[in-house]
């Protein structure tokens, strides 16, 4: 018998509180009840994005919220910058040109991160995008980017600011007002500790403004018809209630902590495993690593598939292997939300015992060592 642990970047563990208000008996939507659960849970989310916007609720997955940054903002034919250099963010390219939307790439290499003076260049050589998509964290390859840097870059133009925030919103420091965010999008099962099928967009008064005067080309996603039930506060769709009371309960353990703290917190977790990694002698994906997510090398030889395998089978651990380039080379260990330190010492000792099984040379217990260290600092 093992028990499982769940060490993925999405979907993360749910706190019990949130799992048992799944439980309860459904009521309708269309009520007073219903109206205060959803602006309970606008003032949560508007206090974890650090914004006084207002936010589109939607029975999706994170990828809806993306996919409503882009339908409800650029026009058919219009132009929008891309920050490419990941799975993800290869996504906000793919549902561009799903609309006919012309998209001019800022590629880095998977792993690296981008400067905010080449988005600069980029917004003066084409003053008619209408939009710059960009990544908080990239889960794929977990990098952290510079938001804020690449949010004075674009403030300094016509362009709407849209970051994806999926994985980093709620584990790392994102201040959607302050930083020049004009729309974010947010998933429910990563850092808020939900159940997967609930997304959001917060919309700055930038981005209203152009959704009212464009052509927009979306029904479900149409930012226009969230804002108007907004007003009850309502959502122009059946919601779904059980999973908007689950992400209740978990915004309210993160208002209980704050949201700094968890900042904090998150940010120890990240630090203690990447000294765990490095001390088995794996190198990091990221030149600028997030805060929810470790993306480290496997050592020479060792097949991912089956080392994953085996840390699961043996020792119950799930963790992410890699996507896209990085297939085969790579896994990623979550450190978000209610995951917690002897979640990451105790991953990291199934790591070193699974190296070990496999024939790798490496000292038990100092992958450990060097994690605990980082902990013991912070104390
Ligand atoms: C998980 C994730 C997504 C995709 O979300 P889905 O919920 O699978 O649609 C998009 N972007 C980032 C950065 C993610 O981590």
């Amino acid at each position: 018998m093992v028990r499982h642990r769940l060490m993925t970047p999405g979907p993360t563990p749910i706190p019990e509180a949130a799992r048992l208000e799944m439980a309860k008996t459904l009521e309708h939507h269309r009520t007073p009840g219903f109206r205060r659960l959803l602006a309970e849970v606008l003032e949560g989310l508007k206090y974890v994005f650090d914004t006084t916007s207002d936010i589109a609720v939607l029975s999706s997955s994170g990828t809806g919220a993306m996919e409503t940054c882009v339908a409800s903002v650029v026009p058919r034919g219009g132009k929008a910058i891309v920050l490419d250099s990941g799975k993800f963010a290869e996504r906000w390219a793919d549902i561009c040109e799903a609309y006919g939307i012309k998209v001019v790439r800022y590629e880095e290499p998977w792993g690296k991160s981008f400067e905010a003076d080449e988005v600069a260049r980029l917004l003066a050589e084409h003053a008619d995008a209408a939009a710059v998509y960009a990544t908080l964290s990239e889960t794929s390859t977990g990098v952290g980017h510079d938001i804020e840097g690449i949010g004075r870059a674009v403030a300094a133009s016509g362009a709407l600011f849209a970051v994806d925030g999926i994985s980093g919103v709620g584990a790392m420091e994102c201040h959607m007002d302050d930083w020049g965010i004009d729309l974010l999008a947010v998933g429910s099962q990563k850092a808020l500790m939900s159940p997967p099928g609930l997304a959001f967009v917060a919309v700055s008064e930038a981005a209203w403004q152009r959704i009212e005067s464009i052509e927009r080309q979306a029904f479900y996603f149409d930012l226009a018809a969230y804002r108007k039930a907004l007003a009850g506060p309502d959502t122009p769709w059946t919601p779904s209630r059980p999973l908007l009371s689950a992400l209740a309960a978990s915004l309210r353990q993160i208002r209980e902590e704050s949201i700094e703290n968890v900042w904090r917190r998150t940010a120890t977790l990240a630090r203690a495993t990447r000294a765990g990694v490095a001390a088995l002698g794996m190198e990091l994906v990221a030149e600028r690593p997030s805060e929810a997510l470790t993306a480290a090398f496997l050592p020479d030889g060792v097949d991912a598939k089956a080392f994953l395998a085996r840390l699961e089978g043996r020792f119950g651990v799930k963790l992410a292997g890699g996507q896209g380039p990085f297939s085969g080379k790579i896994i990623r260990i979550a450190h978000m939300g209610q995951i917690d330190e002897l979640d990451i010492l105790s991953t990291l000792s199934a790591i070193e015992l699974v190296l070990a099984e496999m024939g790798q040379s490496v000292k038990l217990g100092s992958g450990v060592a060097a994690a605990g260290s980082v902990l013991l600092e912070e104390e």
